[in-house]
């Protein structure tokens, strides 16, 4: 496992990925790519890229079934599913596999912290956006950023409205974060960066979140993502770059681990 889930959401997605991860299990793939960049990093990333796509799937067909069809069982919203993709061989026929899915599908619960559950958050907790790392306050006071409480891992993919799930970010982090699974993303958009370009946001949360997956698995104990994240926030990473060189993603990842 990667971490430790507290989300009907990261449950389901931690599913697949195990899924996934056996269904790469034997693949040579990577060894021939070694002149490229490391095997592992790039067998992790595929399998995260390809978790994401398998687990947004799931997600947006449940839903569609949901909103088609009255009376919906956790089974028969599995096998409804399932003959919309192609499921691993069994999997709509597990119950932990439907029971999760159902719940994330229908995942209409509050989106907005109360005032108590927001205070609850912030007990002991620094008033910092966990992405930027700026000061937050309430309404934005003493020209502190407007602070908001965020959904660590997405209210629309089955991150519920609990304290284990939220942490306090500034609106344009949260409005930037969205729904984004950020650490595949990086790749993708940051074919190349130099050390006199600005660096782009979804870079710099790509390695972030890289660097809190990271956090999370060290050790003999896994962490939650909030765990993880209040050990290393801002998680926001401003890469080093030599100067006069053009760096790639996966040159930049080993720096997350160090
Ligand atoms: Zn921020």
């Amino acid at each position: 496992m990667l971490w430790k889930p507290m989300t009907h959401g990261e449950d389901l997605f931690l599913l697949l990925h195990e899924r996934v991860h056996h269904a790469f299990a034997g693949r040579e793939l990577a060894s021939d790519l070694g002149f490229l960049i490391s095997s592992d990093d790039f067998m992790d990333y595929m399998k995260m890229s390809a978790s994401i796509e398998f687990f947004m799937r799931c997600v947006r067909d449940a839903r569609l079934v949901l909103s088609r069809t009255q009376g919906s069982t956790p089974v028969s919203l599995a096998e409804s599913v399932g003959m919309l993709i192609d499921l691993p061989p069994g999997l709509s026929r597990e119950r932990r596999f439907q029971e999760l899915l159902w719940h994330v599908a229908e995942n209409n619960g509050r989106r907005n912290a109360s005032e108590e559950l927001q205070r609850e958050v912030m007990l002991k907790l620094r008033s910092i956006c966990y992405m930027c790392g700026r000061q937050v306050s309430k309404g934005g006071k003493f020209g502190h950023a407007v602070r908001t409480i965020e959904h660590i891992w997405p209210h629309t993919f089955g991150g519920e409205t609990v304290p284990a799930n939220l942490l306090p970010a500034c609106e344009t982090c949260n409005r930037r974060k969205g729904h984004a699974f950020s650490w595949t993303t990086g790749p993708v958009l940051s074919t190349l960066v130099h050390a006199n370009e600005k660096i782009n946001n979804e870079l710099r949360m790509s390695l972030g979140l890289a660097k809190v997956a990271h956090q999370a698995s060290k050790g003999n104990k896994l962490k939650t993502l909030k765990e993880a994240i209040l050990l290393c926030q801002p998680v926001s990473y401003q890469p080093e770059l030599a100067v006069d060189q053009h760096h790639f993603y996966f040159e930049l990842l080993p720096q997350v681990r160090a």
